[in-house]
């Protein structure tokens, strides 16, 4: 299989108002494929003037054809979407796996995940509704749910189809036109997916795409006076920065963020069905995962033997080219991969337990190998700090208590999994462990379309994914009529 991209659009436009527009400035940005390195094309550098036309367009199609679909028109769009986005999995995920550089098969997963966000949140948007409110003789009131207007969306590298998905797919399921700014280093399923969507018949303006550098157009996007939401995905400085140019409009932002999500693993925890999802949720897109579990929690009792058939684990995982579809690929760039192998240094005085190994890995491709570190403080560098690399420490501890203590001991606060067959101890520590997500006995299985997701900390704020998504993605009228 070659790695030479055969698109069916042009990523070196914008989609602004329906059209694919060269940016106003002129410039590009060049595609690299992590693989190989090698150079692969470029894309639109759009910048401010882009933005301003985006949002203009958005805010034309909001008041006119857009925002007078009725719910039930919206759902049908999306569904329509969907279709579209399944004859095209094979073609997402390849495009997807040379530009991020992701096995193939987590590439199909993610553009299947995509279809599946579009089937839910196509689903359910028309069973969003208001209440009727119990109030003085005389009066009737009720709520009405409505969309925030436009909707500025910052995504990722890392999950671009996903995340798109759950937060482009409820914002227009709830009537919102968009603006989207995908991440500079992987927006070419960004342009797939609003491809399709014009081909789905989404009007005019409903979504635009504007790919470019996050101090420019990101930038530009996040502190538009004419947006009235911004959902923001990536790291805590950027959101930070996201957040306060929005609050200059005084306008609600979303944050997903990092994590450093820890699986806590009890003496009477069944490892057989543990070690799969402990290891997974570790190195699945080499660790480039907000909710990925950078720290496994173990009862000192039984910590050799879960770190010897973790590092089982580990010595077989074989590390290359996205399309050779091995367990793990690149890292999305040579800079992400500087980051983690300076992590990697500052384990030098770590028990290193086990490593995967390259598999016909290029030279120029940005590799690391998986790397499992054992018997580490809680207190040091690689058990605080978020790597976003395919490494994973292992932590002792001596009882429930301090295992608490443990999994709350980082700013973050997105993902916790407790593995232990005593119930009463799974909902007590399900209460304990400060975090947006708690699973029991699993780790993220099944995808969790359907499940609320977000963080508490520094892993961000509102929730995207799942019904909450729709609430998020609209504002609340109160209406009180006096009638006598
Ligand atoms: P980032 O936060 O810089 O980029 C995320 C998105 O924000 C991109 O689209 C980017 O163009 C945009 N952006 C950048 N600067 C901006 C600004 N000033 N205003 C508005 N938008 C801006 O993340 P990154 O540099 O791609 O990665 C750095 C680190 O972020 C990673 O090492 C990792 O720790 C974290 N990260 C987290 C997630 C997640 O899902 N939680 C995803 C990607 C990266």
């Amino acid at each position: 299989m070659t790695d030479v991209l055969d698109l069916w659009f042009d990523p070196s436009r914008c989609l602004i108002n329906g059209n694919w527009v060269a940016p106003a400035g002129g410039r590009h940005l060049p595609l690299h494929n992590p693989s190989t390195g090698e150079r692969i094309g470029s894309i639109a550098r759009g910048a401010a003037e882009d933005v301003d036309a985006a949002v203009a367009a958005a805010h034309v199609a909001w008041q006119g054809t857009w925002g007078k679909t009725t719910a039930v028109e919206r759902g049908r769009l999306l569904f329509k979407l969907r279709e579209l986005v399944l004859e095209k999995v094979e073609d997402l995920a390849r495009i997807e796996a040379i530009d991020v550089g992701k096995p193939l098969k987590q590439a199909r997963a993610d553009a299947i995940a995509l279809a599946r966000y579009l089937e839910f949140y196509g689903g359910a948007a028309d069973k969003l509704h208001g209440d009727t409110i119990p109030y003085l003789d005389g009066y009737t009131v009720y709520t009405l749910r409505e969309p925030h207007g436009v909707t500025g969306h910052i995504v990722p590298w890392n999950y671009p189809m996903q995340i798109i998905g759950r937060s482009v797919g409820a914002a227009l399921a709830t009537g919102n036109a968009c603006v989207l700014k995908p991440a500079e280093d992987a927006c070419l399923t960004a342009l797939a997916f609003a491809d399709l969507a014009v081909k789905a018949g989404l009007p005019a303006g409903a979504l635009n795409v504007v790919p470019g550098l996050g101090a420019e157009a990101g930038a530009a996007l996040s502190a538009h006076p004419g947006v009235h939401h911004v959902s923001f995905t990536g790291s805590v400085a950027t959101g930070v920065q996201v957040q306060t140019a929005a609050a200059r409009n005084v306008v609600p932002v979303t944050l997903e963020l990092g994590g450093k999500s820890p699986q806590l693993v009890f003496a009477d925890a069944d490892l057989d069905a543990a070690l799969p999802f402990l290891v997974n949720a570790g190195i699945q897109n080499a660790g480039q995962t907000c909710s990925a579990s950078s720290r496994i929690l173990v009862h000192r009792s039984i910590q050799d033997r879960l770190v010897q058939r973790m590092a089982e684990r580990y010595t077989a995982l074989k590390v290359g080219p996205a399309l050779a579809d091995l367990d793990v690929g690149p890292l999305i760039s040579a800079r992400q991969q500087g980051i983690v192998s300076s992590f990697l240094d500052r384990g030098d005085d770590l028990e290193k337990v086990a490593e995967g190994s390259f598999q016909d890995a290029p030279e120029g491709g940005s590799y690391v190998r998986p790397t499992l570190f054992a018997g580490v403080s809680p207190s040091h560098t690689l058990a605080r700090d978020e790597i976003f690399g395919p490494v994973q420490v292992v932590i002792p501890f001596d009882d429930e208590d301090e295992a608490v203590a443990i999994a709350n001991g980082t700013d973050y606060g997105l993902v916790a999994s407790i593995w232990s067959r005593d119930g009463a101890r799974q909902l007590r520590l399900a209460r304990k462990i400060r975090s947006g997500q708690i699973f029991i006995n699993n780790y993220g299985a099944g995808g969790g379309v359907e499940l609320p997701f977000g963080g508490i900390g520094t892993s961000g704020h509102g929730r995207e994914k799942g019904f909450e998504a729709l609430y998020g993605f609209t504002t609340l009228k109160t209406v009180a009529a006096y009638h006598g």
